[in-house]
């Protein structure tokens, strides 16, 4: 018999395959490409991914080693994965060990706990009989026992793990409940067969009658045949939500193992899409729908990824890395807020989950749907082509609610006529909140800058507080009574006097969420001011309470950063206040005024949901500015058709493809001699006679934690091109020498 050998992707940087033996013929049968194994490397023993089968290694035998074992918990990923894995590889500029292994749940990376995983999931349920016997039947004094009778009544099933944590000896007590007849043990195999409509006739949810946009596009979704892109473009409050739960209703009770994936760009959204669909579905089994992003424990993260992966899962609901899910049934992808820049993952492999939702479903032939009020201009223009299919929601979808008046308030025209403000708050905007609050309506207002000050200065000497490590101002905290380095981490105490001259009269310069959470709260005396930013909501689960007590009316003015411009369907909000957005419009960053037009519309979205008319308060010194001005018209076509046109005759995406080179060195000077070398290598490609490069250049924060950054843009008119260039430019590249660190990013989005 020949002997067998496979071909592993490890999670290293070389971007290659790694030889092994099987060493049994239970081994050579294990060995199918898109297994899970564990092998010998170095000194080590690590878990990598099968992706060929020969049986035949160029490798000398005295120098393969043989495979330790394969995992058997799991099967074998599908051949579409593979080569979803390959595809990101090759665009991004990785391995492919370096995408596969990190796509999977840690878990599964961790041959110790392999028999463990996926074991049948034991749930007890309680009976009708046992709904009326618990818990009075209970000794009062049995408060544990009291306890696991309540987490019982509680939610449908209680998970024999979870009842073991709760009480040593929960189990025993169980079976004894079993035998009263007071609970039902459920024994749930991990790798069952996809998840099937519940036998009892659950009563089907009171639909909402849809607009006849929402219909055309249900319709245009449900009835696409292949691979099919839209860009659904509906206006804040449409009800794009209700066209992604028909539009999945249709097709997966179409096909009854079809599997849906469903994109948010933020963990803080999940929860309202995870209620929402499970309202919707609630004939599905709850095991059917499942969540995926970087919040969930890792076991969980493991079980819910195994459920997708063994089909069970029909909805998988989750943040970008949910992207790379195996999904064998998949059947229609929704990204929802698709031109969310967190779609992009900044470090390690640098994608795109937006643009890898799409490659996927072409890839699978089945349709994608891309949702937003504000579709990227990369978006827009596809569509402009006629390559994606466009969607419109022109209108918002519950009767009565229109889109708010946008007022801007020229804080040049104010100060000139000497009118009061309280601390950077207008005088407009702080009438404004003060009639919200005497009607009993909840306002929100919005700054994209969180701490109390962005700097700490001393007026007599011109100091200013800086990081140590960093080339970066220090962010003024004052809760914590700290200053904190927003690049690095870098903390210390406020000082009483400055370090540089001894004066004691140092100041906050410039304003951030703490500062104007103070601010609001003398200036609208009586009003519940809550503050919603990444300091406050640091604690896990942290988010979720503070934005339910806004949905409960406990909050009066909420504050914060982008977290709480995105999505969140406000039903009582009618005021939006918006400072400190002119910062963006003469940014260096070519997309900065995309971002911003998208957030402020976005953040306008959120006034006037539910029929309360809705006001915006947008404070500029700008106010004639074209981006204010289709704002206030709510004109979001006439700013990406004016945008597109800029782009178009400045060059600039999507007319052309760039890569970024960034380069981390001990000193400015060594980054920088790295990336001049590199641009020379550049004349050795033929492909980069079709890519221009530009001057290497320092990063705008130049230094953190101190090490200097710097970076080289190249870009070509053709994406095929420029993905020659850089498949070429990398083994050169690994020959240079004199950084830290360097790395590869294909369609940066920060320039
Ligand atoms: P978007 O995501 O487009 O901003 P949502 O999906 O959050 O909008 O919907 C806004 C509100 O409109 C929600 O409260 C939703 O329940 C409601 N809604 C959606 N479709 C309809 C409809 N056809 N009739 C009545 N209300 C609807
Ligand atoms: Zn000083
Ligand atoms: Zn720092």
């Amino acid at each position: 018999m020949n002997e067998v050998f496979v071909r592993v992707a490890l999670d290293h940087p070389l971007p290659t395959l790694f030889d092994y033996r099987c060493a049994t013929p239970e081994m050579a049968a294990a060995a199918v490409p898109g297994a899970l194994v564990s092998v010998p490397f170095g000194k080590r023993h690590v878990v990598g991914l099968v992706c060929e089968v020969t049986t035949h290694s160029d490798v000398p035998a005295e120098r393969l080693k043989a495979v330790d074992k394969f995992c058997t918990a799991c099967p074998p990923l599908s051949e579409n994965w593979l080569a979803l894995a390959a595809f990101a590889a090759d665009y991004y500029q990785r391995g492919l060990g370096e995408v596969a292994l990190p796509a999977l749940p840690q878990a599964l990376r961790d041959t110790a706990r392999w028999s463990r995983l996926f074991a049948p999931e034991e749930r007890y349920r309680l009976t009708p009989a046992g709904r009326a016997a618990l818990p009075d039947a209970l000794p009062a004094r049995a408060s544990a026992l009291r306890k696991l009778a309540q987490a019982l009544a509680d939610s449908d099933y209680l998970l024999a793990a979870d009842a073991r944590a709760l009480h040593p000896k929960a189990l025993p007590t169980l079976d004894t409940w079993q035998s009263s007849g007071w609970v039902e043990l459920d024994v749930i195999e991990a790798a069952a067969v996809p998840a099937a409509v519940a036998a009892e006739n659950a009563p089907a949810p009171a639909l909402p009658t849809l607009t006849d946009e929402q219909d055309a596009a249900v319709e245009a979704i449900r009835d696409a045949d292949g691979f099919a892109p839209f860009l659904l473009h509906g206006v804040t409050g449409s009800g794009k939500t209700e066209v992604y739960l028909r539009a999945l209703a249709d097709i997966l009770a179409a096909k009854p193992a079809a599997q849906a994936l469903v994109l948010v760009p933020e963990i803080n959204l999940t929860p309202q899409f995870e209620a929402a669909f499970r309202a919707r579905f609630a004939a599905l089994d709850s095991s059917a729908i499942v969540t995926l992003h970087s919040g969930l424990a890792e076991g969980e993260r493991a079980r819910h990824w195994f459920a997708a992966h063994s089909g069970r899962a029909r909805i998988v609901l989750g943040t970008r890395l949910a992207v790379l899910a195996s999904l064998p049934q998949l059947a229609v992808i929704v990204v929802d807020e698709e031109h969310d820049p967190a779609y992009k993952q900044q470090e390690g492999l640098r994608y795109s989950a937006r643009d890898l939702a799409i490659y996927r479903a072409k890839q699978l032939g089945v349709p994608v749907v891309l949702g937003s009020a504000t579709p990227s201009l990369e978006s827009w223009w596809q569509a402009d082509q006629g390559r994606y299919k466009r969607l419109t929601l022109s209108r918002r979808a519950v009767a009565d609610a229109v889109l708010p008046t946008v007022k801007l308030v020229d804080l040049e025209e104010e100060r000139r006529r000497g009118r009061a403000s309280f601390e950077g708050l207008s005088g407009p905007l702080v009438a404004a909140l003060r009639a919200r609050l005497e009607r009993g309506e909840q306002s929100l207002v919005f700054l994209n800058r969180r701490g109390y000050a962005p700097q700490l200065a001393c007026d007599a000497c011109g100091w200013v507080a800086g990081c140590p490590r960093c080339s970066a101002y220090v962010v003024l905290h004052k809760p914590e009574r700290a200053l904190r380095c927003h690049h690095c981490g870098w903390e210390s105490r406020i000082p009483r006097s400055c370090p540089e001259c001894g004066n004691v009269d140092i100041a906050p310069m410039g304003r951030g969420t703490q500062r104007v959470e103070e601010s609001l709260a003398s200036a609208v005396p009586g009003a519940r001011v809550l503050r919603i930013d990444a300091d406050s909501t640091r604690r896990k689960g942290s988010a979720q309470a503070l934005f339910s007590d806004v949905h409960a009316g406990e909050v009066d003015i909420l504050v914060g950063t982008q977290m709480i411009a995105k999505g969140h369907d406000f039903q009582r909000v009618s005021l939006v206040g918006v400072l400190n957005a002119d910062t963006a419009l003469f940014s260096h960053d070519f997309r900065a005024s995309e971002r911003l037009f998208a957030q402020l519309m976005q953040v306008s979205g959120r006034a006037g949901r539910a029929g309360l008319p809705g006001e915006v308060l947008i404070q500029t010194r700008y106010p004639r500015h074209a981006l204010y001005h289709a704002l206030s018209r709510h004109d979001y076509v006439g700013f990406a058709s004016a945008t597109l046109a800029e782009r178009r005759d400045a060059h600039l995406p999507p007319f052309v493809y760039q890569a970024l080179l960034r380069a981390e060195g001990r000193t400015l000077e060594a980054a920088l001699a790295f990336l001049q070398q590199a641009a020379a290598e550049l004349t050795q490609i033929p492909a980069a006679a079709r890519v221009t490069a530009y001057d290497a250049v320092p990063l705008t924060i130049v230094k953190v934690m101190h090490v200097h950054r710097a970076q080289l843009l190249i870009e070509s008119a053709s994406r095929a091109a420029l993905q020659a260039t850089l498949r070429a430019w990398q083994p050169l590249l690994r020959g240079l020498k004199g950084v830290l660190r360097w790395n590869l990013e294909v369609d940066p989005l920060d320039i």
